[in-house]
């Protein structure tokens, strides 16, 4: 059964301090089989599903192919499938409504203006994604709350409001840059070959580009765009 709100949010204040692994477990025996890990090939995703597979070795996990990622993304896919012997389900867009959007914008709407860009995540990301979630009970991110101004009050367990309600855990919410680094390092997790090109975050290719030293890891996401709108709707109306 899924969990209401308020057992969301006492499971919340239970597990804020737990470390990683124990929010995992939880939320492994908890919903699994009705619980997928959300996995972008970046290494926090990466990571959280390293942590996961050593404890449920058929764990779900799904990505979203928008159609536009690079092809060290498509080749990381294998990767995956390869190391953990698990499916890696890929999520596609609906392609008419792919179809209808070019049609009346051409390819590269997103450099338009920012509600087109909104519509372009929205039709290649935020749909195919809800789709997938309505038929779970829980969903797992790698988002971390020192990635960006709009995530610096993720919790590990909260309400996915935006999402029919369901459990959205974020095991690696209070994780630095450097802990993700040491665990990739000591576990010997596949890593995304664009990191050593200078990207540090990485998302479709035409919206993504490398950052210089010193710049946020999110700099080189819609580039063109201000700060404030960096998000793609994947992660929205928390509570
Ligand atoms: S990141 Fe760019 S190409 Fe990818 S879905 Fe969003 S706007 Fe479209």
């Amino acid at each position: 059964m899924p969990l209401v709100r308020e057992e969301v949010q006492d499971w919340a204040q239970k597990l804020e301090s737990e470390s990683a692994e124990a929010v995992l477990r939880w939320a492994l025996d908890r919903f699994y089989p009705r619980v997928a890990l959300s996995n972008s090939l970046q290494i926090e995703d990466m990571v959280v599903l390293d942590i996961a597979w050593r404890i449920q070795p058929a764990v779900r996990v799904f990505t979203l192919d928008t159609g536009r990622l690079h092809q060290e993304t498509y080749d990381m896919m294998d990767r995956v499938r390869e190391h953990y012997g698990i499916e890696l389900t890929v999520l596609f867009p609906d392609s008419a409504e792919v179809e209808k959007m070019v049609r009346a914008k051409g390819l590269n709407l997103f450099y338009n203006s920012t509600d087109d860009r909104h519509e372009c995540c929205g039709v290649r990301k935020v749909n195919p994604l809800q789709k997938h979630l309505a038929g779970l009970e829980a969903w797992v991110t790698g988002l971390r709350r020192d990635q960006w101004a709009t995530r610096t009050d993720i919790k590990k367990v909260e309400v996915d409001a935006a999402n029919g309600g369901i459990t959205k855990v974020n095991p690696i919410a209070d994780w630095s840059w450097e802990q993700l680094e040491q665990y990739a390092h000591a576990h010997k997790v596949p890593r995304h070959p664009l990191y050593s090109k200078g990207y540090s975050s990485i998302g479709c290719l035409p919206c993504t580009r490398p950052t210089q030293p010193g710049e946020n890891p999110r700099a080189g996401r819609w580039w063109w765009e201000d700060d404030s709108k960096k998000e793609c709707g994947l992660h929205v109306a928390r509570s």
